[in-house]
């Protein structure tokens, strides 16, 4: 689990308005006339958007009552005869709170839609909290009420506004390896033909059918590998951000250290030991691990539970290519000639830069610096290991990289 870092954090804010924010406001108008005229007010086709509304109202209608009107009660010449004749009528309107759904959805669209922008930028930590915000003061909370909101807010249906938010996040491509899990690609590329090559998976933090009203927010949308995303991990378990880490938010740091426990050959890594340092109960130890005692990949709390983190650091190609690593370490600071050996053949002087080079020539491309970890596969595996070797080691004549870990 590695923290999503975005450089420029007003810039990505203001360029996802400018994808999202009109086609978004235009699906949250739609509903809003269609609460309207349920609420009887003004029923008419004439109405922007009628193609949109009439089959909304028709589904507000079918959902509220449990029918199944037909389409052709909406069109042109009965969407006024029918639409006024249910309000009219006894009907089951006051299962939802219709006026509370209307007014939350005045006040999103209300001043060119100023009210629904900060939702959709609304920062990470404050998610929730805004989420809980609306739909408490507009009493809009029930069931039947957020079902009524995802006909308004509905990624899966709106290809319209997904296939602007997919491209906001094509082209900002933050991530190369997935936050989630730091081994599986999530980067975007392309063909000549301007296809996709590779693509990431969007995940709703916040899952879509609990929190309908976030899930057009750009914070709520972490791109990740397909494992991670997919029913084997994940997908279907519902994240709440007391048992669960979200990456806008932070990573997992130094609150979860790989430890190397090493076999009888040399420096062969028998196990990597997922080291969970909070104390239990503390809300970083659930974001964990949730309420277990021990790592328990059968739980849906805790991102390393969720994702199988310990069963997939632990596979033997993992543990053979951190062994590898491990030895160069060692290698390193038994003699230091390997990392001279290397400055050498590259030029070289000696120095923090030119230290981190050789780091990320023996690890494979890993960057040293956590910031950078996203851009490739087991960054914080390679870095805790090497911080493992290190730290045990007590020649003072490896002071220096000490001196460099503790900076970066
Ligand atoms: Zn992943």
């Amino acid at each position: 689990m590695i923290r999503i870092q975005i450089d420029d954090l007003p810039t990505f804010r203001k360029k996802y308005l400018k994808r999202v924010a009109n086609v978004a406001l235009a699906r949250v108008n739609i509903l809003l006339v269609s609460l309207k005229h349920l609420n009887g007010v003004g029923i008419s086709t004439a109405d922007i958007g009628y193609l949109r509304y009439k089959h909304i109202t028709r589904k507000i209608i079918n959902t509220v009552e449990g029918w199944n009107l037909p389409e052709s009660d909406f069109d042109t010449y009965n969407y006024v005869t029918t639409v006024t004749n249910y309000v009219k009528s006894p009907n089951n309107l006051l299962k939802i709170n219709l006026k509370g759904l209307f007014d939350l959805m005045t006040f999103l669209t209300q001043k060119k839609g100023a009210n629904l922008k900060d939702l959709l930028i609304c920062l990470p930590d404050q998610l929730k909290q805004l989420n809980k915000k609306l739909l408490s003061n507009y009493k809009v909370d029930s069931v039947d009420d957020r079902t009524i909101i995802k006909l308004g807010f509905n990624y899966d249906l709106f290809k319209d506004v997904s296939n602007k938010i997919k491209t906001h996040f094509r082209v900002e491509n933050l991530v190369l390896y997935c936050p989630y899990c730091n081994i599986g690609e999530a980067d975007y590329s392309k063909t000549e033909h301007g296809t996709p090559a590779t693509i990431h998976y969007l995940d709703h933090f916040f899952d879509k059918a609990s929190y309908p009203l976030l899930c057009y927010s750009a914070f709520n949308l972490v791109p990740g590998d397909n494992t991670c995303n997919s029913t084997i991990n994940k997908g279907g378990t519902n994240f709440d951000d007391k048992f669960h880490l979200n990456p806008y938010i932070k990573g997992f740091s130094k609150t979860m250290v790989f430890e190397p426990i090493l076999g009888k050959i040399g420096s062969e890594i028998a196990e990597i030991h997922l080291n969970i340092k909070p104390v239990y109960g503390s809300t970083e130890y659930r974001q964990l691990i949730g309420k277990c005692k021990k790592i328990n990949e059968a739980s849906k709390f805790g991102n390393i539970n969720v994702f199988k983190l310990r069963t997939k650091y632990n596979r033997s190609h993992v543990r053979k290519n951190a062994s590898h690593f491990v030895d160069k370490v060692y290698e390193l600071i038994s003699s230091r000639s390997s990392l001279n050996g290397f400055l050498t053949r590259m030029g070289l002087a000696h120095s923090t830069d030119n230290y981190k080079k050789w780091y990320e020539w023996e690890a494979g491309g890993a960057s040293f610096d956590e910031k950078n970890f996203n851009n490739h596969p087991y960054s914080k595996l390679f870095r805790d290991l090497h911080d493992d070797v290190l730290t045990k080691d007590t020649n003072p004549v490896n002071d220096d990289i000490r001196a460099i870990m503790s900076k970066s």
